[in-house]
């Protein structure tokens, strides 16, 4: 084993190098690495929302598919919780492992082939490279999320939401069949049909049902532009009918919302409707924008490169970085509302936010989402025929700050929760943290 580490201390509940005492296991040889490096345990402590931090006993590094079976079934055998983690943009310590491993798959990176009309990944890859990859056959995953340097498995074992999901739904909706190495080190192969059980159990199973190791993903056909359309309006109420109204309409691609204080602290409501195309058609603009009920000459539109448009957070995301922003505590609250309590929760919160408890760079967003495309057992969905993801997006710059914001989303999550919606990406409630082999 490269990293020294020969054994595990029951008793003491850690890892050890050295020759292994008659009442330590041994652990099993690997292909990768099993470090209990200060820098490693600190870093699998860490994730982008840096509210809560736990160092895990040991942080595994596969290097194989066999790596994965023998760690898992090792962590297995030895009541060690194993938390698969990739790109670590968690925000409550959903990749974390207190007592136990952290499994790094970010060596799981390999894309392609591609084929006619799907992709099989590796789960450790990013989107972005995904999308270099079938770009270069004219073709597209269905649906992104608008930051695209998260990985595929990260985003399958939570949903993967974004503008086009009205449509297409999640990007779990869009995997064709999972290789899986389920937590008693069996490694399983399922789909709708093969192994549907494990399939439901593990899409949106925040890695507690199984580690994705790889995942066919379904492809479109890409087209090469996109035009975005950014319309404003004076209230809520009609930022919400407009997208109720576009909401299944086929002349927008995407649709999403943002609302946000402007320099004097008024909320700003605004809608992105944009439609992909390929010249020299181009899209009818006066047509996308009929019926609408925006501030007349308030709207902009660009016309940008398909994967311009798709990784347009790129820049602010390296802006964020150089500034500082990035690297402080995200205590974000991601919801989905049911569609008629969608306006009185969305101003009650907003009631409660402004420009400083949102934290200088922070926003909101609201998009509809058609119930019926969301097809995920495991992902919480209200009951209404279209739904709203609801995100209060915010960075906290000191410790009050951060206690502050994290006490208004657990009450923003209350009242969401008592009006028939749901969270998403919440962290697994200590009752349900174990790992199971248990398909539910
Ligand atoms: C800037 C930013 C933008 C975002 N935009 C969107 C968006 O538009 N839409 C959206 O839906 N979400 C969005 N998210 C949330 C994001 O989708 C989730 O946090 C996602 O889980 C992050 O992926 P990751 O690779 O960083 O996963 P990690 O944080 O490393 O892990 C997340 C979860 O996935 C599990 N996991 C990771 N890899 C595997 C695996 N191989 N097998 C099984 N389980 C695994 C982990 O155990 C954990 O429960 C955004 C987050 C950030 C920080």
């Amino acid at each position: 084993m490269p990293s020294g580490i020969t054994c595990f201390d029951p008793a003491q509940r850690r890892f050890l190098s050295g020759p292994p005492q008659p009442d330590h296991i041994p652990v099993p040889p690997l292909d990768g690495v099993l470090s209990t490096d200060d820098a490693d345990l600190t870093w699998a402590a860490e994730d982008f929302g840096r509210v809560v931090r736990h160092r895990p006993l040991a942080v595994a590094r596969p290097r194989s598919l066999r790596d994965v079976c023998a760690i898992q079934r090792f962590a297995h055998q030895h009541a060690i919780p194993v938390v698969p983690r990739a790109e670590g943009h968690s925000t409550g310590g959903q990749a974390q492992s207190p007592d136990g491993m952290v499994l790094d798959m970010r060596g799981f990176d390999t894309v392609g082939p591609v084929a006619a009309d799907h992709v099989t990944v590796e789960a450790g890859a990013r989107w972005s490279d995904v999308l270099t990859a079938t770009l270069a056959h004219g073709l597209t995953p269905p649906v992104l999320t608008d930051y695209l340097e998260l990985s595929v498995g990260g985003t399958l074992s939570v949903g993967g939401l974004g503008g086009t999901s009205r449509h297409h739904g999640a990007h779990t909706d869009n995997v064709l069949q999972l290789d899986v190495v389920t937590p008693d080190g069996s490694h399983r192969t399922c789909s709708p049909t093969v192994e549907p059980a494990l399939f439901d159990a593990v899409r949106a199973g925040r890695g507690r049902h199984g580690v994705i190791v790889r995942a066919t993903l379904r492809l479109i056909p890409a087209h090469t532009h996109a035009r975005r359309h950014i319309l404003r309006y004076n209230r809520l109420s009609d930022l919400l009918a407009d997208q109720r109204r576009l909401a299944s309409d086929r002349r927008v691609d995407y649709l999403e919302g943002k609302v946000k204080p402007d320099d004097s602290g008024t909320w700003t409501y605004q809608l992105e409707a944009t439609t992909y195309f390929t010249p020299p058609s181009t899209p009818d603009s006066p047509r996308l924008l009929e019926g609408l009920g925006h501030i007349t000459g308030g709207d902009t539109v660009t016309d940008t490169g398909y994967r311009d448009f798709l990784d347009r957070m790129a820049d602010d995301v390296a802006l964020l970085r150089t500034l500082g922003p990035w690297q402080h505590p995200h205590p974000w609250s991601n919801t989905l509302l049911a569609d008629h309590t969608a306006e009185e929760l969305i101003t009650r919160t907003l009631s409660e936010l402004d420009r400083q408890s949102l934290g200088g760079t922070g926003l909101a967003l609201v998009y509809p989402i058609l119930r019926t495309r969301l097809a995920t057992p495991l992902l919480k969905v209200p009951d209404t025929p279209i739904v709203f993801l609801f995100s209060v997006l915010r960075t906290a710059d000191s410790p009050d700050t951060l206690t502050g914001m994290v006490e208004h989303n657990h009450r923003i999550h209350d009242r969401v929760t008592a009006s028939g919606g749901a969270t998403y990406l919440d962290p697994i409630p200590d009752t349900e943290q174990s790992p199971t082999t248990s398909i539910p």
